[in-house]
C-alpha cells in the first residue's frame, strides 16, 4: 500500500529504518537484520541512501527495498538524495524503482561534504520532490523535518517556511530527525500546523543502547539531551547491560507518550540492531493496536 494510504487508514503508523551495509561489510548483514525482523507488526520499513557512497553501494538501497516488499510483504520506502547524483542518474533510479514496484521515496537533499563541491542534481529536497512527482505522479513522496531546526537554517521559522515548500512540491508525509525530548516535538508540531502544513508527521526515535552512541548521535544531529535522559546515561555509563536496558526503556516511554499525544507515526532508527528493534516493537505493539482499533 502507498504510505499515504496507510496514514489515511491508521491513526498511528509504526515504522523502522534500516541501512545498507557499509563498504567493508557484506550485504548479508542487512539481509540477516531483515530476516530477524520478520513477522514483527511493522507498517513500513525505510532504507537509507548513502549520498557519499559509490554507485554500487547506492544501488543497494533499491535492492533492499525490493526484498522487503517481495520477501517479507512489508511496504518499503527507498531514500534518495540530490547530493551525489545528476538528473540523468536520478531518472535512472526512478525508472528502476518503478520497475521493481517500489513506489515510496523519501526525498532528501543529503548532507553536504565538508570539502569540495559534490555532484548535485538539485540544491534542495523540495526540487527533488517536484522532480519525482513530475517523473511519475504515482510515486508517494516523504520528506524530512527537524524539530530542533536544521543546522543550515537561520532559525526554526525559516526552516518551517522551507518545509512548506517541500509539502507544496508534493510531499505527503514527513519524518523527523531523531529527538529525545517529546516536548520539543509537540512544540514543533504546533508551529508546523500554524504554518499551514497538515500532512502527517512521524516522530523519529533512536533507542540509545551504548555510551558511544550518545556522543556520536548528538554530534551528528545536535539533538538535545533532557535532564531525565542525561541522568540515565551518567548513572549507567560504566554498566553496558544497565545502559542498554535504560536506553530501551527510555525509547519505549517516549513512544508511549507520543502515541498518547496523537502522534500520527513513530519511526524507529534501528541501526540494523535486531534485538533493539524487536524489543521496542514488541513493547509498544499494544499501544498501536489500541489507538488503531477505535
Ligand atoms: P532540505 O529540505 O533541502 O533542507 C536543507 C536546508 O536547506 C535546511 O536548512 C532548509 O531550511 C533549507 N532549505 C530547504 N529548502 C529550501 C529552499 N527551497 N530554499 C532555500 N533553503 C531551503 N541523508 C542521507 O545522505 N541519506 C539518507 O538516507 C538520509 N535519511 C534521512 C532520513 C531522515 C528522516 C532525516 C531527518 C534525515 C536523513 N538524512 C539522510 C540526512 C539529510 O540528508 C540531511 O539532514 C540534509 O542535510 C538535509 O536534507 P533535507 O532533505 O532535509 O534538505
Amino acid at each position: 500500500m502507498n504510505i499515504a494510504e496507510l496514514f489515511k487508514h491508521k491513526k498511528a503508523v509504526y515504522s523502522l529504518e534500516v541501512f545498507p551495509p557499509k563498504k567493508a561489510d557484506s550485504i548479508d548483514t542487512v539481509y540477516n537484520t531483515l530476516y530477524g525482523l520478520r513477522g514483527l507488526p511493522v507498517d513500513y520499513i525505510s532504507v537509507t541512501y548513502g549520498a557519499g557512497g559509490s554507485e554500487v553501494q547506492r544501488s543497494k538501497t533499491a535492492e533492499i527495498a525490493s526484498l522487503i516488499k517481495k520477501e517479507y510483504g512489508i511496504e518499503p520506502i527507498s531514500h534518495l538524495t540530490c547530493v551525489g547524483s545528476t538528473k540523468e542518474e536520478l531518472r535512472e533510479t526512478l525508472e528502476n524503482l518503478r520497475n521493481i514496484g517500489v513506489w515510496n521515496i523519501l526525498a532528501l537533499r543529503g548532507d553536504l561534504p565538508a570539502e569540495g563541491t559534490p555532484v548535485m542534481a538539485f540544491s534542495h529536497a523540495n526540487e527533488l520532490a517536484a522532480f519525482i512527482k513530475e517523473f511519475d505522479p504515482a510515486f508517494n513522496v516523504t520528506g524530512a523535518c527537524y524539530p530542533e531546526c536544521h543546522v543550515d537554517a537561520a532559525n526554526l521559522d525559516e526552516d518551517i517556511e522551507n518545509l512548506k515548500k517541500k509539502v507544496d512540491a508534493g510531499v505527503s508525509q514527513l519524518t523527523t530527525q531523531l529527538f529525545f525530548d517529546n516536548e520539543i516535538f509537540y512544540s514543533f508540531r504546533d508551529k508546523v500546523e500554524k504554518a499551514g502544513i497538515t500532512v502527517p508527521i512521524s516522530a523519529g526515535i533512536m533507542p540509545i543502547t551504548k555510551k558511544s552512541q550518545v556522543e556520536r548521535t548528538v554530534a551528528m544531529c545536535g539533538a538535545s539531551i533532557p535532564p531525565k535522559f542525561a541522568r540515565l546515561i551518567s548513572k549507567y555509563a560504566d554498566s553496558p547491560e544497565a545502559l542498554n536496558q535504560a536506553g530501551l526503556s527510555y525509547a519505549v516511554d517516549q513512544i508511549t507518550d507520543l502515541v498518547a499525544n496523537d502522534t500520527r507515526g513513530v519511526h524507529v532508527y534501528t541501526m540494523n540492531n535486531v534485538d533493539t528493534a524487536k524489543y521496542v516493537t514488541q513493547a509498544t505493539e499494544s499501544l498501536f493496536k489500541g489507538v488503531n482499533k477505535v
